[in-house]
């Protein structure tokens, strides 16, 4: 098969789409047709070197100019301020969950924490190994449906030396439409499942980090955005590479970084800035996913949503069917049309549609009149 592809890849009217399926997978995730065509174009021979970028030395002149595009890619997308580090570190968002405690304990042992779901469960988890979690405040419920409290109800630790929440909850499908307000306490955020999807005020945050493979390319690679105070000597023990003061040092070389993940982050980012950067995806992010809440609500005998309205995520929309013996066929018939993944956690059942920035809005159009037409048929 040959390949047509635009010199530069900026070409956004091709008629149709090489690919037969619409991934709703929450994470991996989908990635823009635009970056895999240029990746595989790229593959055998980057930018003239006769080599993959992965067959390329990590301190090498070619690297460089990858890795700090990349940055720089980020910080205008982001508006980063200056006094904030981009660190790219292997290791998931997983790993995360134990530097944030092993690098911001020190004369302060306890941390403040916000349970919203799995991910806020795991990160606890692994914080608790490292001195002692104050639980804030957690999701709670009102006729079944769960919402995230207001903050005037939240139990805060003034001395605590970080609160840590997760915007997000990619498995319970729950998001924050507000940031809060801790004062002088760091706020940390996992923001994995909803970075670059909606734009936010980095001054806000001591703290940022996001596991790549969901709105920025693929696994290995974790986005870290730290303020310059907050690098400081890690608790005794520490591992050299979970140090957030040795990664910044060496601007993320301490050792060999990920460097094909770097690099498809760095097309994802570029792909980004070409289609108006995060606001416009935060208005196509809005678009797609009231599509969907509105055939959930519209046929509420059918479809089931345990999210209150004010916590819905837009990345990660949840439902289940009323009846629940539908779901299977609805999945299976789902499958059939090339709307793959849809199946929700195992912990949570139902149906979990992810709809990260890589998801056009024509997957959601297909998905909701699938939707709308399985409801009348079995309904
Ligand atoms: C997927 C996810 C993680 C885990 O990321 P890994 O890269 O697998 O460690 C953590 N937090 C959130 C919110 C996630 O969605």
């Amino acid at each position: 098969m040959t390949l047509h592809l635009s010199s530069d890849f900026t070409n956004s009217n091709k008629v149709g789409s090489m690919r037969k399926v619409f991934n709703f997978s929450a994470g991996p995730a989908m990635l823009p047709e635009e970056v895999l065509l240029q990746a595989q174009a790229e593959m055998l021979d980057w930018n003239g070197t006769g080599m993959s970028i992965m067959e390329l030395g990590h301190r090498g002149p070619e690297f460089k100019i990858v890795a700090e595009q990349a940055e720089a890619d980020i910080r205008e997308l982001m508006s980063i301020p200056r006094n904030y580090h981009v660190l790219f570190l292997a290791g998931g968002a997983t790993v995360q969950f134990a530097m944030v405690p092993l690098n911001l304990f020190g004369e302060k042992t306890t941390a403040d924490y916000v349970d919203t779901g799995v991910w806020s469960k795991k990160a606890i988890a692994e914080a608790s190994r490292y001195g002692s979690v104050n639980i804030a405040a957690r999701t709670e419920h009102q006729s079944h449906l769960a919402f995230i409290p207001q903050q005037e109800h939240w139990t805060l630790n003034p001395n605590a030396a970080y609160l840590h929440y997760t915007p997000n909850e990619t498995i319970d499908g729950l998001e924050f439409q507000w940031v809060p307000k801790t004062g002088t306490v760091p706020l940390v955020a996992d923001m994995t499942s909803m970075i670059l999807s909606r734009p936010v005020d980095v001054n806000d945050f001591g703290i940022i980090y996001a596991g790549a493979q969901k709105n920025v390319g693929q696994a290995g690679i974790t986005i870290v955005i730290i303020r310059e105070d907050l690098i400081k000597d890690p608790l005794p023990n520490t591992p050299s590479l979970y140090s957030y003061k040795l990664q910044a040092e060496h601007h993320s070389f301490y050792n060999t970084p990920p460097t094909y993940s770097w690099y498809i982050a760095g097309l994802v980012l570029a792909w980004m800035k070409r289609r108006g950067g995060v606001k416009a995806f935060y208005e196509l992010n809005l678009r797609k996913a009231s599509k969907i809440y509105s055939v959930i609500d519209k046929c509420h005998d059918f479809y089931v949503s345990h999210v209150h309205p004010d916590c819905r995520s837009i990345m990660n929309v949840m439902f289940h069917l009323h009846d629940d013996s539908l779901t299977t066929p609805f999945l299976a018939e789902a499958e059939k049309m090339g709307l793959t993944n849809l199946r929700g956690h195992r912990v949570s059942g139902g149906v979990r549609a992810s709809i990260y920035n890589a998801m056009p809005e024509e997957g959601v159009d297909v998905l909701v009149d699938f939707m709308q037409d399985f409801a009348r048929r079995r309904g």
